[in-house]
């Protein structure tokens, strides 16, 4: 039987793996090791909405503490500056895989011409409103948000409240490890000569995959032929009049992409490209040319996509980069840290402590069913942007490996962006739902035979409630305006009572 565990790594997969151990089986010891000297990765920014469902629900931070302890932004989805449209959003609520009941044709059919504004988030984002107003004029903060926050500061955050669990920390750098007979890992050893045991280890080492990788071996299964790119150069700037956007922009480079990430404070920009395409010096100076007010000489972050084949060997369970990692365009790290965690401490919980291998083979079931989603979905992206001509993305429309959804795909190019669609998935309970999928193809402009052109009454049935929409937005209110409203001493986030709810409604604020 499992009773004490050892996390190596204190980044934000180890320590939200450590705190929610903790929290939902606190029988257990739980240590982390973590090395100052190598330090966190210092990247990792934007989120998706099961991030504050973890956050708060599972690991129990109230909100009022994370808001003033993490001072994170909300994000209502990405903006895409991509494809023949140049511009579309991609909200965390359903805006075309859903049909209204006085329309006879699913939305994403009326959004050829135009893709703006097909729900309520889509039109605050488009007006670049965070939230709607409540009767009292407080804002309606609602779920479908995620959240924008600085790498280091959660970090800090998610120490102290691993700490106040009872999380124990050892400062040292992990060296070596020994093996047990029967497979898996006794102790790791430190630098300075220290040993450490443990009945199971958590490996959150980052890319350096210390135990699963390096110590174990198991064998990384690369996403190259889906995913092309592999560096980041990043470099931020102080905000000054900038207004605080409430979406992450996603922007087509020459040879790849670049991420703007919103903070109260600070504007963080990141070229994501290819090195086979553009070498670091030639990223850095388009990066520039974009952003002037970046640093000079930006940081280049080099990683892989891909992840390895199995997740949890023996008494390892490997959690974030040191598992796998999948380049950020949809910033998908922390969401499949936190499902990650959630499916291991279910199963510990299951199986009393004691995980026999079929527990272990479902949770690397689980794991790569994820990880081939999020590279699919990514894939995607690239095939079809057919927009920028530079040899980097001829190579992404023409290359891009997308066979495995290559059934929907054809399904699609028949029959338009139905919600029938979802059946042409490989697995119907996909990360991003069909929803994510018609939202890249419709804001792309995939063709589709099955075109349906509304006309007379039915056309202004739905412009008028596009219409509805952006009139229902243009009420709202921004980023800056909602942080002054909950951070006035009469704000309460009624949802704190009943940490478990799900909701994040909000009343009364000042
Ligand atoms: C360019 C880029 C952009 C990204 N953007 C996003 C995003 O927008 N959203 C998102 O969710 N994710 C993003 N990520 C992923 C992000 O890095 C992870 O989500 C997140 O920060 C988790 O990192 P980690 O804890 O796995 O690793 P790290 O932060 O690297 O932490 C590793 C820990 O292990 C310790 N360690 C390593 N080796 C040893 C050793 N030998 N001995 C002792 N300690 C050791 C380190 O000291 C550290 O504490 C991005 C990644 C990259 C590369």
């Amino acid at each position: 039987m499992i009773k004490n565990i050892l996390v190596l790594g204190a980044g934000s997969a180890g320590l939200i793996a450590a705190i929610s151990l903790r929290r939902k089986l606190p029988q257990l010891a739980i240590r982390v090791v973590r090395s100052p000297e190598i330090g966190v990765i210092g990247v990792g920014e934007g989120t998706t909405p099961n991030f504050p469902k973890h956050i708060f629900d599972y690991l129990g931070i109230t909100r009022k503490r994370f808001h003033e302890l993490a001072e994170p932004t909300w994000k209502l989805g990405i903006r895409f500056l991509w494809g023949p449209r140049g511009r579309f959003d991609y909200t965390f609520d359903q805006q075309l895989d859903c049909q209204w009941s006085d329309l006879p044709m699913p939305n994403g059919y009326y959004c050829d011409e135009d893709f703006r504004c097909a729900s309520v988030p889509s039109a605050l984002m488009w007006l670049g409103k965070a939230f709607m107003r409540q009767p009292d004029g407080c804002p309606d903060i609602q779920g479908w948000h995620a959240f924008h926050i600085e790498n280091k500061k959660f970090v800090d955050v998610l120490e102290i409240v691993a700490r106040e669990n009872g999380v124990e920390f050892i400062d040292g750098k992990v060296t070596g490890s020994e093996r047990l007979p029967e497979g898996g890992i006794a102790a790791v050893h430190l630098e300075d000569g220290r040993r450490i045991e443990a009945d199971f280890f958590i490996d959150s080492s980052g890319f350096r995959s210390e135990l699963l990788g390096r110590a174990l071996e198991e064998p990384f299964v690369s996403f190259d032929r889906s995913l092309f790119c592999d560096r980041a150069v990043v470099g931020g700037w102080d905000r000054t009049t900038e207004p605080i956007l409430p979406y992450t922009t996603a922007e087509t480079m020459d040879a790849g992409w670049a991420w703007q990430i919103e903070h109260e404070h600070h504007i963080n920009r990141g070229y994501v490209y290819s090195s086979q395409a553009i070498s670091d010096d030639e990223a850095a100076a388009e990066f520039l040319r974009k952003n002037p007010k970046a640093p000079s000489s930006p940081r280049v972050v080099k990683f892989r996509s891909g992840c390895y084949r199995r997740q949890w060997v023996e008494n390892v369970v490997a959690i974030g980069n040191a598992g796998g990692f999948v380049e950020p365009l949809e910033a998908t790290a922390l969401m499949i840290v936190c499902g990650n965690v959630q499916a291991l401490v279910e199963m510990l919980t299951r199986s009393a402590l004691t995980p026999t291998p079929t527990w272990r083979a479902l949770f690397n079931d689980l794991a790569a069913q994820s990880w081939t989603d999020i590279r699919d979905f990514l894939a995607l992206h690239y095939k079809l942007n057919t927009a920028t001509d530079t040899p980097f993305w001829r190579h992404c429309v023409a290359d891009t490996d997308v066979s495995s959804i290559a059934g929907l795909l054809e399904f699609y190019a028949e029959n338009g962006p139905t919600g029938f669609c979802r059946y042409r998935l490989p697995r119907t309970e996909n990360d991003f739902g069909i929803e994510g999928y018609l939202v890249m193809l419709v804001g792309n402009r995939a063709p589709y035979a099955a075109k349906h052109f509304a006309k007379g009454s039915e056309r202004q049935l739905w412009e008028g409630r596009r219409a509805a929409f952006i009139s229902a937005a243009q009420g709202g209110m921004d980023v800056r305006e909602t942080l002054a409203y909950i951070r006035h001493p009469g704000w309460t986030w009624n949802a704190e009572a009943k940490p478990d709810a799900g909701t994040v409604t909000v009343h009364q604020g000042r």
